[in-house]
Formats: structure tokens, sequence, C-alpha cells
């Protein structure tokens, strides 16, 4: 193996690893936004019993510090008994809705307080769906949420949450785990190569000490021949001499010769090692990528709308910024939000307000060009890229998708609903930055809201 290939898995080495730096990092904000939104959801559910707040407390206590899934399975149970022993205490009808009826004390009930729950619920799924072996638990859970969340199924809704958290974070251990024996498996190749050029080398000193040998070998007998032959007194003993001396050079010579024979043989038998043990590398180096290629995927697209998210923005409109300081062609940024949409959850539900989204997001990417690019930015708001578009040519293709939203018939409860859409287009100017480019689009997005909503306002 040439140096060039030992560097070139160094190189490649130490790629994978920077990899799996940031996949971990990733891990890890899953992880804590994870422990924020139990907290959260523990801050949520806390004041309706002695005995659940014990085991809220417990659960809180658990996830502040590092935990592990059999700890946090222990606390299912009394959770859950805790839960289901609220039953009776409950003064509120049978259908009354958690936990406004017990925090305010049978007082004027509003749903605020579910709908908090519900959001913080709806969060965690979001989160959970990331990982496309829960997508379908998530979303029946999800289904679960659409209806109201009563004293009697508020237990079973919480108990599928939490088995799902803890299949999560087993999944993201399980990946954590599967990562780190590959690598531990590709430094121990690693170091076998790093000991074969060690080898290597050593060969290479045997060699050159064996070379070495033989030409003392040979000065010595021609030496010793020089010497003998002076010293004879007839042809007849210089004769012998010669061939004594010619015998023994020839003896150094096939010793010689055998000592890089057996040095050739254990060095092509290393190669050929050496050899097997880099297409080993080469494959789990694929393995590798390509799972940190998945993760990153995952990570880049949003779940609810299947469009690309605030992250996968983010690194676009560094690209876009770069491409457009060094070509200059003109590039817009158009920023859309729902108009009114707390009231479709209201009105309607959660899922319902889902199906807007994901319709809303269709209809987005399904009109935009190919060098175009539509993600969602967050909650109902969605952000576009269009380069190579001029103002007034992004301001009418936004007023035609405005339109289009606006026509898309949606039905709820049986009864038809109308959804519109406002929008801040705006141009990228000299010395914008990503930031400043979408502040301006997006103040003029408001400014669509103040004039009425559903319309599209330049700026
Ligand atoms: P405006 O016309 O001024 O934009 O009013 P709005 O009601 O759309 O604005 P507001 O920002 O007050 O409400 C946004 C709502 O979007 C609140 C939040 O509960 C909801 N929301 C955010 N993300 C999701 C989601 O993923 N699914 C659903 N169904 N609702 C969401
Ligand atoms: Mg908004
Ligand atoms: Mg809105």
């Amino acid at each position: 193996m040439t140096a060039t290939e030992t560097e070139n898995w160094r190189t490649k080495y130490f790629d994978s690893l920077g990899r799996l730096e940031s996949e971990q990092e990733q891990f890890r904000a899953m992880e804590a936004a994870l422990k924020r939104l139990i907290g959260r959801l523990c801050t949520a559910a806390l004041g309706q019993s002695p005995q659940l707040d014990e085991q809220i407390r417990k659960l809180q206590a658990v996830v502040r510090r590092d935990t592990n899934i059999d700890e946090l399975a222990q606390l299912t149970s009394p959770l859950t008994d805790a839960i289901g022993a609220l039953d009776h205490p409950m003064v509120a009808p049978p259908s009354a809705v958690l936990p406004a009826a017990v925090a305010t004390g049978g007082g004027t009930r509003t749903s605020l307080d579910e709908q908090r729950l519900r959001a913080i619920l709806s969060a965690l799924l979001t989160e959970l769906r990331r990982d496309t072996e829960l997508l379908e638990q998530s979303d029946a859970l999800d289904a679960k949420l659409a209806t109201p969340l009563t004293t009697e199924r508020l237990p079973e809704v919480l108990e599928t949450l939490t088995d799902l958290v803890i299949k999560r974070i087993g999944r993201v251990e399980q990946a954590k785990q599967e990562v780190e024996v590959l690598l531990g498996a590709m430094v121990g190749k690693l170091d076998e190569i790093g000991q074969f050029v060690a080898e290597q080398n050593q060969n290479q000193t045997q060699s050159q000490a064996s070379s070495e040998t033989l030409n003392k070998q040979l000065a010595g007998e021609m030496k010793a021949m020089g010497e003998s032959v002076d010293a004879a007194g007839d042809l007849q003993q210089i004769r012998q001499q010669v061939r004594s001396r010619l015998d023994s050079i020839d003896r150094h010579l096939q010793e010689f010769r055998q000592r890089e024979t057996t040095f050739a043989a254990a060095i092509r038998n290393r190669n050929d090692q050496m050899r097997s043990r880099i297409v080993e590398l080469e494959a789990e180096a694929k393995r590798l990528h390509s799972q940190l290629q998945d993760e990153q995927r995952l990570s880049t697209i949003d779940a609810l709308t299947k469009i690309p998210n605030r992250l996968a923005y983010e690194k676009r409109i560094d690209e876009e910024l770069n491409r457009w300081r060094r070509f200059g062609q003109p590039i817009c940024l158009a920023v859309w939000d729902v108009d009114h949409f707390k009231t479709i959850n209201d009105s309607y539900g959660h899922r319902a307000g889902d199906r807007v989204l994901r319709a809303v997001a269709e209809c987005f990417a399904g009109k935009v060009r190919s060098t175009d690019f539509v993600a969602r930015y967050g909650g109902e708001e969605f952000v576009m890229i269009l380069p190579g578009t001029q103002l007034d040519d992004a301001a009418r293709f936004s007023e035609r998708l405005r339109a289009s939203i606006a026509e898309i018939g949606f039905h709820f409860r049986g009864a038809p609903v109308s959804i519109t859409v406002s929008s801040g287009v705006t141009a990228l100017r000299a010395d914008d930055t990503a930031e400043a480019v979408f502040d301006r689009a997006d103040k003029a997005m408001y400014r669509a809201k103040e004039s009425g909503r559903n319309r599209c306002v330049t700026a």
C-alpha cells in the first residue's frame, strides 16, 4: 500500500468521524427537545392529584439528568396508575376536558389548557414523526388527538406517547451504538494498516541490511582472493584458492537470494491481507456514509408536509447567496403565512389544520419551477427562493399562487371552507444577508396581513 493510499484512508476516517460527531450533535439536540417537551408536558399536568404530582416530579427529576430507557420504562406503570386514579376524584362530567376542570377548581372552564396540552403533544409527535419506523404509530396517536382529550382518554394517550418516546430513545441509542461499532471496526482495521506500514519499513531495513551483508561478504571474499593469489606459490594453488572463494561467493549469493525470497513472500502475503482489509473498510465506510445520509435527509425534510424544512432552507439560502454574489443573477424571496390559521385549528381541530398545511405545501411544491425552492419555515409559514426571477415576475407568480390556494375547495365537517394565504415578496439587494432579506419579506407579509390578508405585498 502506498503512502497516498494510507493518507486517503486517514482522510476518509476523519471525514466519517466528523460526520458521526455532527450526527451525535443532532441526536443530542433531539434528545434535548424531547426532554424540554416532556418538561413542559409535566408542568401542564401538575396539580391534578398528590399521587400524580409525585410521579410527575420523579419524571421531571429523571429527564433533568442523564437517563436511560430502563429508568424511563420503570416510571411508566406508576405514572399510568396515578393518571388512572384521577378518574374517581374528578368532579367534572365524564366528557370533561382535561386538565382545566381540575386546575380551575370547577370554575369557568376554557379549552385553553386543552389547547396547550394538545400543542405540546403535537410538537412532541412532530419530533417522533422524524423516525419513519414510528410514523404509523405517531399518525395513529395524532388521530386520537383530533377528538377531545377527556379524563378517560388522557391516560391511554399519555401511555401511548410514553411508549413512543421510549421507542424513539431506544432507536436513537441503537443507531448510536451501530455507528460506534462500525467505527470501532474501522479503527481496528486502520490500526492494522498502520502496523503493516511499520512492518514494511522494517522489512525494507532488513532487506537493506541483507544487501549490505552480501556486499561486505563479497568484498571480503575478493580481498581474501587477492591476498591468497599473492601468497600462492604455483598456478595449481591459485586455481584451488580461486575455486574455493568462488564457491563461498556462490553460497553467499544463494543465502542472499533466499533471504530476499522470504522477505518478498512475506510482503506479498501482507499486501494481499491489506488489500482485503481495504475492501472491507471501503464497504464499511459506504454503509456509514449512507446511514449518515439517511439521518441527514430525515433532518432536512418536514415530517408533516414532506417538503424541506427550515434547516434545509437555511442551507439553501446560504448557497443561493453565494451563487448570487458570484453571478449576480436576480433572486427573489417570498414568505407565506396561512390566514387565520388558528381559527381553522380551533373550529375544525388540529387534524384539519394539518390537512390544510399539507395541501398548501403540495400546491406550492407543485407549482414552483425545478430551480425554485420551497420550505416549511415553521408552523403555518412557508418560504420560497426564486432564483433567476425579477421582482415584478416574482410578484405576478406569487399572485397566481395566492389565487390557487384560495381556489382549493376545502371541506370541513361537510361545509366548504375557504383558506387563504398572505405573502411578502422581495428581491435580493446588494449587501443583503440571509437574515436581512428574510426580514424584509416577512415585514412585507405582515403588511399584507394588516391590509386585509389574502394578498401579496412586495418590498
Ligand atoms: P394570521 O392570519 O394573522 O396569520 O393569524 P393566524 O391565526 O394564522 O396566526 P397565529 O400565528 O396566531 O396562529 C398560528 C397557529 O398555527 C397557532 C398554532 O397553534 C398553529 N400551528 C402551528 N404549527 C401547527 C401544526 O403543525 N399543525 C397545526 N394544525 N397547527 C399548527
Ligand atoms: Mg404565523
Ligand atoms: Mg397565520
